[in-house]
């Protein structure tokens, strides 16, 4: 969908339609709406108030929005915020539960008895441990090596479940039979989070050095949920955050010298600038964009 077609949707009817509609994820999770609070205009709306003329120049919710987004503006985000319910197995929400700026209300094993389904992995999905970064994967074992895998993983969960269902039945504590459960095993929780905060977990978990079933959680909330219902944020976000690159210093001195060898005129920028700041007179992105390249020595 393209993003005027975006814009053309009602986020408010659109977010209604998406409550309580599960996004299955890996082989038994989800995400869920179950709850939101603002819009694109309430988080422009508290600008306004929290900045007051100084934002009368920006004369549109969308141009204040990407501004916000851009300058790091960040308070007039945390006016929003969402409620999600999530199944997630164990270990990718020991990462997810690191993101301590959320409320939490997570499904009790001391309580209730520990929920039957784990995370499989099929034969082709065994991922290799890459040899250029200690905590990522690479590639793939060929299925008819993972096969092997994924039938031993069968009978490991098949045996712990039965180990923890003969204590249960027992009648030892819950809180102390689930001690041997996978962390393959699926929980349940209620996560909520004000949208700035929400955003730097996208940022973390959406991004490709995060592990791979976090991304799909990540992914799923930004693109079918957040998408659809802070569209003009989210598609600042992407542009000003999980799209963007981070320059060090050192990289900046790299790139000047060997920009600044044969720096680019005006003429050039303007002939290969961004579609969307074509034809206008004044564009405060735009200035932007020719002060950094300028920095960098690109331009001249
Ligand atoms: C690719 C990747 C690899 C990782 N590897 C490891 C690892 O090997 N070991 C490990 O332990 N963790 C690891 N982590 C977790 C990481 O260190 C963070 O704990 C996690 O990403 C949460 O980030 P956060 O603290 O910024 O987020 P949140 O907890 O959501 O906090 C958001 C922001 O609020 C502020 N904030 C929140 N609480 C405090 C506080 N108490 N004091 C000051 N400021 C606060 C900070 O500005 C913070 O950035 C990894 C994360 C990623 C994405």
């Amino acid at each position: 969908m393209s993003a005027d077609e975006q814009r053309a949707i009602d986020p408010s009817a659109a977010g209604e339609a998406l409550r309580w509609k599960k996004f299955p994820l890996l082989n038994d999770g989800f995400v869920c709406l179950v709850d939101w609070m603002g819009s694109d205009s309430a988080i422009a709306q508290a600008a306004r108030v929290s900045y007051g003329a100084g934002t009368r120049a920006i004369s549109t919710d969308e141009a204040l929005l990407r501004y916000l987004m851009r300058h790091r503006h960040t308070t007039p985000f945390e006016m929003a915020e969402v409620k999600l319910l999530v199944r997630v197995p164990m270990d990718t929400w020991r990462q997810w539960i690191r993101h301590r700026t959320a409320s939490v209300n997570e499904y009790s094993t001391r309580y209730s008895v520990a929920i039957d389904a784990a995370y499989t992995i099929e034969n082709d999905g065994w991922r290799i441990q890459t040899a250029s970064n200690r905590q990522g994967s690479d590639g793939f074992l060929p299925p008819e090596r993972g096969s092997a895998f994924s039938e031993e993983e069968r009978a490991f969960h098949e045996a712990a479940r039965a180990l923890y269902q003969k204590r249960i039945d027992a009648g030892i504590a819950r809180e102390q039979a689930r001690k041997d459960l996978p962390l393959s095993t699926y929980t349940e929780a209620y996560w909520k989070c004000d949208l700035h905060n929400l955003f730097h977990f996208l940022s973390l978990r959406m991004e490709s050095h995060a592990q791979w079933e976090i991304v799909q959680y990540a992914t799923t909330i930004g693109e079918k949920i957040i998408r659809v219902l802070f569209p003009v944020s989210y598609e600042a976000f992407l542009d000003y955050n999980l799209n963007s690159l981070h320059l060090t210093a050192l990289d900046q001195g790299v790139i000047r010298r060997l920009a600044g060898r044969t720096p680019a005129t005006e003429e050039d920028f303007l002939q290969v600038q961004d579609p969307r700041w074509q034809g206008l007179e004044r564009c405060r992105e735009r200035d932007e964009c020719r002060q950094k390249l300028r920095t960098l020595g690109i331009l001249k």
